[in-house]
């Protein structure tokens, strides 16, 4: 599944590449992925420019403007399996769902599963439909997000995991950020110091960012916005290597579930 960095790398590449381009056709093959009717999609944008693209936790909203009419917000989640590229000799199977066309480029959008939606939304930032999820992680700050977590008596592996919390971060990025900072997947926020605490916010956005340097994690279906894969895999410590030596301690890395996920820790190296 897409987490944060992969989502960051694809909205970094959409601005770089589609900013200021105009949308000349929208081919569509299942029109399930919409969130709305084709015809609408197609009024709402066809034919105009994209000025602006944003991300908030998964979630990506494209700006499209004509300079007349109001701006369209196109929101997108990929979900499960949903990819987005641009292939100059890609010849599209049938798991291409969506193609748009550029002024001299063609971005696809792929989806095995086809859990991803393109929905249009009121308003460019911050849309209500996405009013559940909290702050962006790499954004928010420790003040804010001790405020958010102090006081839940759950154990951290599912406060990080709660985009209510703070959006972004999903089951490889907990993982690895709860390993550096030597902290167990049933640690409680009551259990650490604020100092403790401090270390799992700031070493989160640590994972992150090298994470969205390397282009992601490549698992089965994420691949970036030119169809290579991210290479951040080679990168992780725990997520993954249940049964394989800790590269700290040597010690056996172990597998429990915490909120319904896979949590793989260090028994010696996370013992609060
Ligand atoms: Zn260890």
């Amino acid at each position: 599944m897409p987490e944060l960095p992969e989502v960051e790398n694809v909205a970094l590449a959409l601005r770089a590449h589609l900013t200021g381009r105009k949308l000349t056709g929208l081919k569509v093959g299942y029109p399930g992925i919409l969130g709305q009717s084709v015809a609408a999609t197609r009024r709402a944008i066809v034919g105009c420019t994209i000025d602006g693209v944003h991300r908030h936790g998964k979630y990506i909203i494209i700006n499209f403007t004509d300079g007349r009419q109001p701006d369209s917000h196109l929101m997108i989640h990929l979900r499960m399996t949903g990819q987005i590229f641009i292939l100059d000799d890609y010849i599209a199977d049938k798991h291409v769902h969506l193609t748009f066309d550029f002024d001299g480029l063609t971005v696809h959008y792929r989806d095995i599963r086809k859990f991803g939606r393109l929905q249009l939304v009121d308003h460019a930032v911050h849309p209500s439909i996405i009013a559940h999820v909290g702050p962006d992680m790499l954004e928010v700050r420790f003040k804010v997000w001790h405020g958010r977590i102090s006081h839940r008596r759950a154990p951290m592996k599912a406060l990080l995991l709660d985009q209510g919390i703070a959006a972004g971060l999903g089951n490889i990025y907990v993982d690895e950020s709860l390993f550096l900072a030597g902290v167990h997947p049933l640690a409680k926020p009551q259990d650490l110091s604020k100092e403790k605490l401090h270390d799992v916010w700031r070493l989160a956005k640590r994972v992150l960012r090298n994470s969205i340097k390397h282009g992601g994690t490549t698992f089965m279906d994420f691949k970036n916005f030119h169809g290579k894969p991210g290479n951040f895999r080679r990168k992780l410590r725990v997520y993954g290597r249940a049964g394989e030596g800790c590269s700290v301690c040597g010690c056996e890395i172990e597998s429990l579930r915490v909120a319904g996920r896979s949590s793989c820790f260090c028994p010696e190296c996370q013992v609060i």
